[in-house]
């Protein structure tokens, strides 16, 4: 469940969550509640579902305001959670529903080896703040970093949520404006790619962590063990490092340049590739969302174009000289026959998709370029013909 999810107010500012990891002892009392936020959800689905398609007569499609007014009173059969907990349960629900277009989501497990990951909800108004604790449906939480909690003037409705390894972590959602810095550079055009992560026409590489990869053999001593707890840790930690590098890096290019050009490649459809576990590895997606929302918060314009021809084309004179195919893949640097400029594969293909953008779509609309596009076999005998004629006179 995403907690950053705006309940009222200020839409365009932009939304941080801040996350407070929950101390042990809370753990099995949130454990509780999020298996009765389980049931509830469960109710939400089943009732909506036979609501939609009913065995006589016309459907109805409930929407969050129904649901509450559906869920009134049942806070006395709920040890653990209240009215706003499952108020916010019903909006998440229908919003939920509205988005992936289904008239039935998918149960949430509460015991069993595939149960959901935990998420007791919240309003803004039922977390109280008790000096260094908190107070939430007549319980007293503590958190790990107190002192930043207590900073916090206001929050939005955030939610408890667990992550694989078990730990809670009260996630609240803020407006937080933030100031960035005038950029100093126009534009820069960012190739993703395997051997390093993201290259920029700059030169600038942000080379591939092998998060995953580096702890590839102690998560697979941690598993032979059946350590699956310890496991599930060294999952987390990869994926951590993994973020802290895509979002150094993404903040670099956000402060420093105004137009970022990113190319289009997609780790979903090579995901079914030999290649599938260093696309996963590298974070591609993630590194692309991030400069969506960094550069949409800081005013700066992000673009995403197509890959096609960047790495064959030649930067300075445009002709497909460069490496191609999967056997193309070897070749990091290459010299264009057509001009003689030396090429660093991956600066090429950044400079090129920075090139991309510049350029006006074609007017066949085929080709992102008209200067990268191979001259179609029409185009040949009519340019032969124009020679002719041109010799002739
Ligand atoms: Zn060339």
């Amino acid at each position: 469940m995403n907690a950053s999810e705006e309940c009222s107010g200020q839409a365009s500012a932009p939304v941080r969550t801040l996350r407070f990891k929950v101390r042990t002892e809370a753990h099995s009392w949130l454990n509780a509640a999020a298996t009765e936020a389980n049931q509830v959800w469960n109710y939400f689905n089943a009732t909506s579902y036979k609501a939609s398609r009913p065995f006589a007569g016309k459907g109805r499609w409930l929407t969050g305001f129904d649901l509450c007014n559906l869920s009134a009173g049942a806070t006395e059969y709920f040890e653990h959670i209240g009215a706003d907990t499952i108020q916010r349960i019903a909006t998440e629900f229908a919003t939920r529903r509205i988005q992936f277009k289904k008239a039935k989501l998918r149960w949430r497990v509460s015991s069993s080896p595939r149960r959901s990951l935990d998420w007791v909800p919240f309003k803004a108004a039922s977390i109280r703040r008790r000096g260094r604790y908190l107070r939430f449906c007549g319980k007293t939480i503590r958190i790990f970093e107190s002192e930043r909690f207590a900073k916090i003037d206001q929050w939005r409705c955030g939610c408890f949520a667990q992550d694989a390894v078990g730990d809670w972590y009260l996630c609240l959602p803020m407006a937080l404006p933030e100031k960035t810095p005038a950029p100093t550079l126009a534009e820069v055009g960012i190739d993703l790619g395997l051997k390093d992560t993201a290259v920029t026409s700059d030169e600038d590489r942000l080379a591939a962590g092998q998060f995953y990869r580096s702890l590839e053999t102690k998560i697979a001593q941690a598993q032979r063990r059946g350590h699956q707890r310890q496991a599930k840790r060294l999952h987390r930690q990869a994926s951590r490092r993994r973020h802290n590098a895509l979002h150094q890096f993404s903040r670099k290019m956000v402060n420093r340049y105004q137009k970022i050009v990113i190319g289009d490649v997609s780790s979903l459809s090579l995901l079914k590739t030999r290649m599938a576990k260093s696309v996963l590895d590298c974070g591609w997606g993630q590194l692309k969302t991030q400069l969506l929302y960094k550069g949409e918060y800081a005013g700066r314009s992000v673009q995403i174009v197509s890959e096609r021809n960047t790495s064959r084309a030649c930067s300075s004179c445009g002709s497909l000289t460069g490496p191609s195919g999967v056997n193309g893949l070897r070749v990091r640097s290459w010299i264009c026959h057509g001009c003689g400029a030396a090429h660093d594969r991956d600066v090429n293909a950044a400079r090129n998709i920075l090139a991309t953008e510049r350029l006006p779509p074609s007017v066949r609309g085929n080709e992102t370029s008209q200067r990268h596009a191979p001259p179609s076999r029409a185009s040949r005998p009519r340019k032969a013909r124009i020679a002719r004629c041109a010799a002739a006179s």
